[in-house]
């Protein structure tokens, strides 16, 4: 079976993992610390927090911005349903923008109008789909006059970089960044996630919130009388100040990371040469086309969606999708837009306001793409949906 997306595992990873098992700590050790500086170091960033996931870790950035309750926050449609449960955990209201139909991100245009008639909106979790980078330059313009926070779920986009040549992650053009470690994501840790941020407030604060709110680093002890004996600070006390979680990473999965951080470059490298591959084998004639205009040199190329117009042709979607499977091509859809959800439709969400991103959820296809994808695996595929399709 050729999955739609795969994990690259080697001897070196392994080795690290049952060593660090075998041998060394498996908590809140140093590892955590080394791989959160090898991170930061690598994205340009000043700070990074190592979570237990990257829904954890958007929770985190949510909580740490200290928006007044019930406050909006726009997101996109076509993301994973983290993006905005984050936002619904933090007891505020996920607004969705409609997307562009080329680039399948936020459409900067209707943010825009949104931010300048509805001052309830107080922070902006854009999402770079598929690996994609938004335009952040601008969106930052719009939002740095009027105070609204910016939170970047780059789950998709580790190894892009914007149009300024910087880094996804080096916060150039926002509060916060996240980043996921699920199997199918750039570079894994099993389960894992990473917020970065410039800002040496947030980051304390993303300290504290990751482990039950308890003080760290040289946070303030709130009852110093408490907290020492004759002027001497107690060996046992710690203070928790404001209520927290417990979304650490595991020391096991740092090494993991620390390994796999090793080989992003390469990764990245390995994705583009198969995006560049399939773009230029889906020739304009074709009824099946890539969904997203990428830039091949900014994208972290995440996963590789086509568009089919499916009114056109005489086979569904579901259809497709179970000959792929007969014949060991694993696909999927990404994504049912969210207010889909039953759970959004329950809170009164509608898709009314977002056309582009109906158009693309009925057409959208995510055929296999990871860095070890071989070439005739990526021959076959096409060739089935040649066959198929046209
Ligand atoms: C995978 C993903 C997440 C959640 O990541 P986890 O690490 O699995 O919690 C959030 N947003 C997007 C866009 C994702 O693709």
């Amino acid at each position: 079976m050729i999955p739609y997306g795969r994990q690259s595992i080697n001897f070196s990873d392994v080795f690290g993992v049952a060593k660090q098992v075998a041998f060394r700590s498996l908590t809140q050790g140093t590892r955590i610390p080394e791989f959160e500086q090898n991170f930061a170091n690598y994205v340009g960033s000043k700070y990074a927090v190592a979570v237990s996931s990257a829904t954890a870790g958007l929770h985190l950035a949510v909580l740490a911005i200290e928006l007044i309750p019930n406050s909006q926050i726009i997101t996109s449609p076509i993301s994973f349903v983290a993006s905005s449960n984050a936002i619904l955990y933090s007891k505020h209201r996920p607004l969705f923008i409609d997307i562009d139909k080329s680039s399948l991100n936020l459409d900067m245009k209707l943010v825009e109008q949104e931010l300048n008639s509805n001052s309830l909106v107080k922070a902006i979790i854009p999402v770079h789909f598929a690996g994609l980078p938004c335009e952040m330059e601008q969106l930052a313009k719009l939002c740095n006059s009027k105070g609204i926070k910016i939170i970047e779920d780059a789950a998709h986009a580790l190894g892009a970089r914007y149009a300024s040549g910087k880094k996804v992650g080096s916060c150039e053009f926002s509060d916060m960044t996240v980043f996921s470690f699920h199997p199918v994501k750039s570079i894994t840790t099993g389960e894992g996630g990473m917020i970065t941020t410039n800002s040496a407030e947030l980051y304390k604060k993303l300290l504290r919130l990751r482990s039950h709110g308890i003080n760290k680093l040289d946070d303030e002890f709130q009852l110093p009388l408490q907290a020492s004996t004759k002027g001497v600070p107690n060996p046992w006390y710690y203070e928790m100040q404001e209520l927290g979680f417990n979304y650490r990473m595991t020391e096991i999965q740092a090494t993991l990371g620390i390994s796999q951080l090793k080989r992003l470059s390469r990764f990245v490298q390995k994705r583009q040469s198969r995006v560049v591959w399939y773009q230029e084998a889906l020739n304009p004639s074709l009824k099946f086309k890539p969904a997203q205009n990428t830039s091949t040199n900014t994208s972290a190329h995440h996963i590789f969606p086509i568009r089919i117009d499916f009114s056109k042709i005489m086979i569904s979607r579901a259809d497709l999708m179970k000959i792929l499977k007969d014949r060991s091509v694993g696909s999927q859809v990404h994504y049912m837009p969210i207010p889909l959800h039953p759970y959004y439709q329950k809170l009164g969400y509608n898709v009314d306001k977002l056309p582009e991103a109906m158009s693309y959820y009925n057409e959208a296809l995510t055929i296999p793409l990871y860095p070890n994808l071989k070439r005739f695996k990526q021959k076959r595929i096409v060739k089935i949906l040649k066959e198929v399709i046209q």
